[in-house]
């Protein structure tokens, strides 16, 4: 099996880049262990240090999904729980593209 990419460092928004970082041990802001964190108001999105690749990229696109739900003032137009759901389905599914190389592969022909 071929491994993942290593995470970027940052990412373009339509607003900007955001940071990326692993961390450590990451817990949110009431301790609890958490996979990542996004950081709204800091362009910056944190990911678990302890998560296998393919689970960091679920869990940054995750995290992405969220700080563009922000920037598009959807955050709160959703609510949290579908909020949720949509940042599952987007992160679960781009993540399978990383995994799969689908974006690095040359197209059939
Ligand atoms: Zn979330």
């Amino acid at each position: 099996m071929r491994a993942c990419p290593p995470l970027p460092r940052a990412l373009p928004t339509p607003l900007g880049p955001v940071k990326v970082r692993r961390t450590p041990d990451l817990k949110t802001s009431a301790g609890d262990a958490c996979c990542g964190i996004c950081h709204w108001d800091e362009g910056l999105i944190e990911i678990s240090a302890d998560l296998e690749d393919g689970q960091a990229w679920a869990t940054l696109f995750h995290e992405y999904t969220h700080m563009l739900l922000f920037n598009a003032g959807l955050n709160v137009t959703l609510g949290p729980t579908v909020q949720e759901s949509v940042c599952d389905v987007i992160g679960t599914g781009m993540a399978h593209l990383v995994v799969q190389r689908t974006l690095t592969r040359p197209a059939p022909r």
